[in-house]
């Protein structure tokens, strides 16, 4: 037996789980081999004799298929090819050998019946045992169909690959010296026939897990199409995650990774159609290591695993695919019926027509026609054709995340295609959209002081490769936005140089700090605070002048390195992180907006899910791997479209010149930059990542510090942690559940507490009886109370009003000099006397306001000297409303 996979590749079996109920993603296949020991006439011998005496099939119920003829290998050179391999009669003579009557026996084509790895390699003749499961079956509703048919009445249990041929690199065909023997048989297929069943799902490979898919979704199997499909995805694909994940897959967005991925997504999307909107996956996979422990006892190790990666995926699932969901149901899906004639409706509304008309496509079409098309008249339609359009595919994908073969597994289930070649020219169409935009950038709005200190020359900015330049000369001095000669000392203003070190400040990069020196003799004469270009070609530095400083002197300009080197650290950490992101969240992450500081790095970007901390852990982690990894940054001068070309990421909405810079961290990033990088990844020492969240629809915003800040962070968070730890006496591992203790304490403290104050105003009720007074015919209490909240009052009224049967029940407590008070009533006496007036009377007198229901109200005073008075007055009060 072999573990087989047939999700993604070459053998791509995904789109018939759950349609057919002979089809899985995973399956175990048997088989037996021959390498140059027994070949064609033995290998027939034995299945005839497995499979008619040992699992006793009858022959009444079994096809054989043998090849017809077929043409391989190299065809455009002459002779012998390609060859022609001609029909196998060795093995039909075979099968009659072994007591198969001749009219059971079909010759098919090379599509069927011929099995070959590659373009070169070992190929041969296969010969298939089909069974007929009778018309039951059919998945189409055959009444009598004739073997061969596809509807699923005729199953496919075992073929017999004869390897009798090789071709060779050039495709030259060769017989093979030693022929061998590959036989599969599926597992599932024959435990469907040997256990009288029409599907393998009823087998007791995966029956349990349909059944446990029936009970978790409340729906039963074998009442609906639609849920069946749903249930046997559930199950089958919860068995191919478990065992994909226990051989080591993880889900993601690449290679084997990615098919992980998709199955459980998959499974997820048919989990939402049978309404089981929270992680359920899990529970099924967690059923397959049960289940398959005899033959696979080392899915039990791993079953802890297992669950925890299901899990988070279906998470992530819930996360990032409801926004593109709700998309999707906007989109839009052209449907037609007649060669160009079509209609456009959203695919919501497609999902409900479709739905409504199920098994009726003759129906459906009419009704597709009369939507948009009354050309179509009442003759019998063509087989209708609908699909996602290109331009909602692209923007599913480009903005939402939401990839299009994810998109077409969905619309699928409602008959419906995506526009693969219109996604691809939306592709094309968004690069040169982009281009364009990039290349037709707007003139600057040029001020005249600017323009006239341009006339005297232009900034060389020398800050890639050096940090100190030398014999500068000043090309310009403003003051508040004029041009000035001279500077006297203590002057805030700008200084513009021939060329500099100093970096202005753009693409979110902050600019240079440092210091102007007079050429000779060394000294100080300003300190640049800033530096930013006014307008291209020229660098301004804000400075403050700390001696006179005229136009034409001669300068060193040094740049404050500490500042440079810190922000270099953020700005490649930046280009890392935003490479990390696309990586663990998707490509249609796009920057929206960034930050570099010395202090820190910012970065906005498009993604309209939330990111969980594991993800968030993740992006971290390829980051600082990529900083360990201490590869050189390289940069590169190159034309905008061959940057454009060879991947590298640009801002959109940025402007770039037709020849572009390009910063690169070889095998990690690559991006259109001007702006300053550390020599080798290793120079940023660590990132970390301090603050997520989202800004505005669609945006999010990472922070994150690098190099010395990040040393800082963990030390302040270290120390925290350690402080915590000694003042709770425990170590920092244990402060999770130190804490949770302390919680509980404090939980259980409170409640004693609130039963304490209860029981003490029960204890001061030991005189209650003494203080009820009979006022009339009615009974009457009115009473101080201490410490209680209005909740507490409210319900120990309520057990004084039920101790006295019938009665009326005052209670009043001062806190911070403001009284409170209620009054309740049995409900018998509601028609004679009113809790809210009762209340309000007293309040009068206590100088504030009261009300309530009849038999229940409220009143607080701001008079708590009154108080002792007044709660003896209440009797009287009551009194003269009877
Ligand atoms: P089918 O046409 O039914 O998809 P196949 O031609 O792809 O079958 P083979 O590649 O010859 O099948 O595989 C050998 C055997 O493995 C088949 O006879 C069948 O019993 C089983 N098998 C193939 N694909 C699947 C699958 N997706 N799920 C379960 N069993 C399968
Ligand atoms: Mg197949």
């Amino acid at each position: 037996s072999q573990k087989c996979m047939r999700a993604g590749g070459k053998h791509n079996d995904l789109e018939n789980v759950g349609r057919t109920r002979r089809h899985h993603t995973f399956f175990e296949m048997l088989g037996n081999f021959s390498f140059g020991d027994y070949f064609k006439k033995e290998a027939i011998e034995y299945a005839w004799e497995l499979v008619t005496k040992e699992y006793g099939l009858p022959v009444e119920k079994l096809y054989f298929t043998v090849l017809k003829n077929a043409a391989v290998g190299k065809t455009d050179t002459k002779p012998p090819h390609p060859k022609h391999i001609p029909k196998d009669e060795g093995a039909a003579e075979a099968w009659s050998n072994v007591g198969v009557p001749s009219h059971r026996i079909f010759y098919m084509g090379q599509k069927d019946n011929f099995w070959q790895m590659g373009e070169s390699g070992p190929c041969g003749p296969c010969s298939e045992i089909h069974y007929d499961l009778g018309p039951q079956a059919s998945d189409e509703g055959h009444a009598d169909c004739a073997f061969p048919c596809d509807c699923g009445r005729y199953v496919e249990i075992w073929n017999l690959v004869f390897m009798e041929y090789n071709i060779d690199q050039k495709g030259y065909v060769t017989k093979l010296p030693k022929p061998s023997v590959d036989t599969g048989m599926g597992l599932e297929r024959i435990a469907a026939v040997i256990q009288g069943k029409l599907s393998n799902f009823e087998t007791d490979l995966l029956w349990p897990l349909v059944e446990e898919a029936e009970e978790l979704a409340g729906v039963e199997y074998g009442e609906k199409h639609e849920t069946d499909v749903s249930l046997r995805i559930l199950a089958d694909h919860s068995r191919a995650a478990a065992f994909l994940i226990h051989d080591g897959v993880l889900p993601s967005n690449e290679g084997r990774n990615y098919v992980l991925r998709l199955i459980i997504r998959r499974a997820c999307y048919h989990g939402q159609r049978l309404d089981l909107n929270q992680p359920f996956l899990f529970k099924l996979a967690g059923r397959v290591a049960e289940m398959m422990k005899d033959a696979y006892p080392e899915l039990l190790e791993s079953s802890v695993h297992v669950a925890k990666v299901i899990r988070a995926e279906e998470e992530r699932y819930a996360r990032t695919t409801k926004v593109g969901l709700e998309q999707l149901d906007k989109a839009f899906v052209e449907i037609t019926v007649e060669e160009n004639k079509g209609a456009e409706m959203r695919f919501s509304d497609w999902r409900v027509l479709y739905s409504s008309h199920r098994g009726n496509v003759e129906s459906l079409k009419r009704h597709v026609a009369q939507i948009k098309a009354p050309w179509a008249g009442p003759k019998a339609l063509p087989p209708f054709l609908g699909w996602v359009t290109g331009e909602e595919l692209f923007k599913l994908h480009d903005t939402f995340g939401l990839r299009p073969d994810f998109v077409e597994d969905i619309v699928r289930n409602y008959g419906l295609t995506v526009a693969y070649t219109a996604y691809d020219m939306e592709m094309q169409r968004q690069r040169e959209r982009a281009r364009a935009s990039w290349k037709g950038v707007a003139k600057e709005v040029l001020s005249p002081v600017y323009a006239e200190v341009l006339k005297k020359g232009k900034t060389t900015f020398e800050g890639y490769q050096q940090i100190t330049s030398r014999d500068c000369t000043v090309l310009a001095l403003l003051r508040e936005s004029n041009l000035v000669e001279e500077l006297p000392t203590g002057a805030k203003a700008e200084v513009v140089l021939d060329h500099t070190p100093f970096y202005a400040e753009a693409g979110g990069q902050v600019g240079d700090a440092g210091v102007l020196l007079r050429e000779d003799t060394q000294e100080v004469v300003a300190t640049v605070e800033d530096t930013y270009s006014p307008v291209s070609g020229l660098i301004a530095h804000r400075i403050l002048s700390r001696a006179p400083i005229r136009v034409g002197d001669r300068l060193t300009a040094v740049v404050d390195t500490e500042k440079r080197e810190a922000t270099k650290r953020n700005h490649t950490g930046t280009h890392l992180l935003h490479a990390a992101l696309r990586q663990v969240l998707g490509t249609h992450v796009k920057q929206a907006g960034s930050v570099v500081e010395p202090n820190r790095l910012r970065f906005d970007f498009s993604h309209f899910a939330s990111i969980s901390e594991d993800e968030l852990q993740e992006i971290e982690r390829l980051a600082n791997d990529a900083i360990l990894r201490n590869t050189a940054v390289q940069t590169e001068i190159l034309d905008l479209d061959v940057a454009l070309e060879t991947g590298a990421m640009a801002f959109f909405g940025e402007k770039y010149p037709d020849r572009v810079r390009v910063v690169s961290v070889p095998d990690f990033s690559k991006e259109l930059c001007g702006g300053t990088h550390v020599t080798r990844t290793g120079d940023i020492g660590i990132l970390k990542i301090t603050h997520e969240g989202s800004i505005s629809a669609g945006v999010r915003r990472v922070e994150a510090v690098t190099g010395e800040k990040a040393l800082e962070q963990f030390q302040a968070v270290t120390s925290v942690v350690y402080e915590l730890a000694t003042a709770l006496k425990t170590s920092p591992k244990e402060l999770p559940a130190m804490l949770e203790k302390l919680t509980e304490s404090q939980r259980q403290l409170e409640k004693q507490l609130e039963s304490l104050k209860l029981k003490m105003a029960q204890a001061q009720l030991s005189d209650v009886e003494s203080r009820v007074r009979s006022v009339k015919d009615i009974k009457v209490l009115s009473l101080q109370v201490d410490e209680l909240d209005r909740g507490q009052m409210r319900s120990l009224a309520d057990t004084l009003r039920q101790r006295l049967k019938s009665g009326v029940v005052v209670l009043a407590t001062t806190t911070n000099g403001k009284v409170s008070l209620i009054t309740a009533l049995t409900s018998d006496l509601t028609k004679r006397l009113h809790a809210g007036k009762i209340a309000q009377a007293i309040a009068q007198r206590l100088g504030g306001t009261g009300g309530g229901r009849p038999d229940l109200a409220e009143a607080g005073g701001k008079n708590p000297a009154l108080l002792g008075t007044v709660l003896n007055e209440v009797y009287e009060i009551i009194g003269s409303m009877l």
